[in-house]
């Protein structure tokens, strides 16, 4: 039986995991088959402290599993598909495998959210990403779109750039969510342009991206863009599925918590953007997978000498 096994590994769980090891407790960290979280997709990270020329998001999720190797946490690269905290040691199932812990971490993140057109699913990996680190080399000297208004879509179209000849933001505001330094490098930008107040109705194209069709909600008129790629970037959604009828979550899916990082079970912990849909920085995640590994740890010691 593991003192505490920990669900995910962005900076929530992989912290989480340096804690928990460097404290002698016997840790697993059920990874997932896709390592690594949201900056296993993103370019230069510019604003996690102590990296004044910035380091790539993959490095810096290799960075923190290898300290949490160094510290004796176990690690394996497949994903949760069940769990049972109705009694205890809690088990947290992979497929046919069950592992047993005193105390769980939940650090299972967000994933990118869709606009939910058929469209968009049909031309998925045909020109539609919501990954410009991923595919933007796809789209050298081509038209691209983004679409949303915050931090992600000014910086999948800021990465765009390098590639594309043009880059299109298509906002549903006339007003950008994103922080102000990313709007001034936008704006800056002569490649990107904005289309302001206006939805995306449908992906046009049949096998692959040619255009879409928009309409501005202030007027209800709709047009046709040409296009050679759709990368949305709408915001995101928790990864709470198997969690659902364990703990409780809020409206939108993410894990209720107290005291930061307490669900409802006693002994089930929860860090990182699962659980936080206001912050959702990767410094953040990392505070909050450290929180959550000092809560385990007095939960065992409490509750288990
Ligand atoms: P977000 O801040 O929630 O922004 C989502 C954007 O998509 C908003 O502009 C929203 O419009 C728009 N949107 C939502 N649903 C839509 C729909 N159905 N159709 C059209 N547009 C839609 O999400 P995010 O940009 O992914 O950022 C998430 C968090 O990560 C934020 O806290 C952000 O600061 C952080 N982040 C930081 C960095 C960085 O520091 N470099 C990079 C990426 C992300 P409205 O504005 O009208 O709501």
């Amino acid at each position: 039986m593991y003192d505490v096994i920990i669900i995910g590994s962005g900076p929530a769980g992989l912290t989480a995991a340096i804690y928990a090891g460097r404290a002698g407790l016997e840790t697993l960290v059920v990874a997932g088959i896709t390592f690594g979280g949201q900056l296993m997709l993103s370019g230069e990270v510019e604003n996690f402290p102590g990296f004044p020329e910035a380091i790539l998001g993959p490095e810096l999720m290799d960075k923190m599993r290898k300290q949490a190797e160094h510290f004796g946490a176990k690690f394996l690269f497949q994903d949760a598909t069940a769990v049972d905290f109705s009694s205890k040691p809690f088990k947290v199932k992979l497929g046919s495998q069950v592992f047993e812990a005193k105390s769980v971490i939940i650090a299972t993140g967000a994933s990118p959210k869709w606009l939910g057109l058929e469209s968009e699913a049909r031309l998925r990996g045909k020109g539609v990403s919501s990954c410009a680190t991923c595919d933007a080399p796809f789209f050298r000297e081509k038209k691209v779109v983004v679409i949303g208004g915050g931090d992600t879509a000014l910086d999948e179209a800021l990465a765009l750039t390098k590639f594309a000849k043009e880059v299109t933001l298509i906002h549903r505001r006339s007003e950008l969510r994103a922080t102000k330094i990313l709007q001034d490098r936008a704006f800056s930008n002569k490649k990107i342009d904005f289309v302001w107040d206006s939805t995306v109705e449908e992906i046009l194209g049949r096998n692959r991206v040619e255009g879409i069709r928009v309409r501005n909600v202030k007027t209800g008129k709709e047009s046709e863009i040409a296009t050679d790629a759709v990368f949305v970037a709408v915001g995101h959604e928790p990864n709470t599925d198997i969690f659902r009828a364990q703990i409780e979550l809020d409206n939108n899916g993410y894990v209720v918590v107290r005291e930061e990082t307490k669900t409802r079970v006693e002994g089930v912990f929860a860090a990182g953007d699962v659980r936080d849909p206001r912050y959702r920085q990767a410094i953040t995640a990392a505070g909050s997978g450290c929180k959550a590994a000092i809560d385990a740890e007095k939960y065992i010691e409490e509750h288990y000498s």
